[in-house]
């Protein structure tokens, strides 16, 4: 079985060949590296091998990763990529940087009075049922350009941008098509003056389809530390 540093290597090697494909600059995309259901052992790990950037799914679980590798806090950033309820908030206000899975204008304004002062404001973006799915959470496409207006005024968040989870697929055009869909939402938005940078999408399966659409940020789990 491969290492995680040799996994580490083959998915960065994967994000560069999409990026030359779609001619865009390889720094233009983000890995974020989803350390769900792994130890910190692991993320201590792909840290070694210069990764910076961890996505949790679960709030507990994250927030006991970060105290178990607290002394490399300065030089990780925490992003909380699952479904977040209001009653949990407070712990991912002091303890992440980043949170993906905003789907309520409630939980954004809890984050946001949650905040601890001393801290830069936290960076979030609004998730998206961009596949209608019955079965998944995230804003409705058309309420998102609602929500984004709330929450990009609320003084202790910063409003980055979108995220999906598109449903699997398995050809390129029909992976495309819903990374597509959250690209023209981010630019409507954009259109609208909102300062908006980021298209959180593209997992171990179809970071190929989302690099072409334009994601920043992909999440990649099972590509580099195994199955789950
Ligand atoms: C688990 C998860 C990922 C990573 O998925 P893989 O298929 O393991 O790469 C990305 N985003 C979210 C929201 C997840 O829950």
């Amino acid at each position: 079985m491969a290492t995680i540093p040799e996994n580490i290597q083959q998915v960065r090697a994967r994000i560069a060949a999409a990026c030359a494909g779609a001619q865009r600059p390889v720094q233009s995309v983000t890995l974020l590296c989803v350390s769900k259901t792994f130890g910190a052992e692991a993320v201590r790990e792909a840290h070694a091998a210069g990764e910076r950037r961890f996505g949790e799914n679960y709030v507990q679980e994250g927030v006991d990763k970060v105290a178990a590798l607290a002394d490399l806090r300065g030089d990780i950033e925490w992003h909380l990529i699952g479904p977040l309820q209001s009653n949990k908030t407070r712990v991912v206000a002091e303890h992440f940087d980043w949170v993906h899975s905003v789907d309520r204008l409630k939980v954004a304004q809890r984050l946001s009075e949650q905040r601890p002062a001393h801290l830069p404001p936290l960076q979030v973006c609004l998730q998206v049922n961009i596949s209608a799915q019955a079965s998944k959470s995230g804003l409705a496409p058309q309420e998102v350009a609602g929500v984004a207006r709330e929450v990009a005024a609320l003084p202790g968040l910063k409003l980055r941008g979108l995220m999906a989870i598109p449903e699997p697929a398995g050809d390129l055009d029909s992976q495309r098509r819903p990374h597509a869909a959250l690209r023209q939402l981010l630019g409507e938005l954009q259109r609208e003056g909102l300062d908006v940078d980021t298209l959180s999408m593209g997992m171990s399966a179809d970071l190929e389809a989302a690099v072409m659409e334009g994601a920043t940020i992909v999440r990649v789990g099972t590509a580099i530390f195994g199955g789950r």
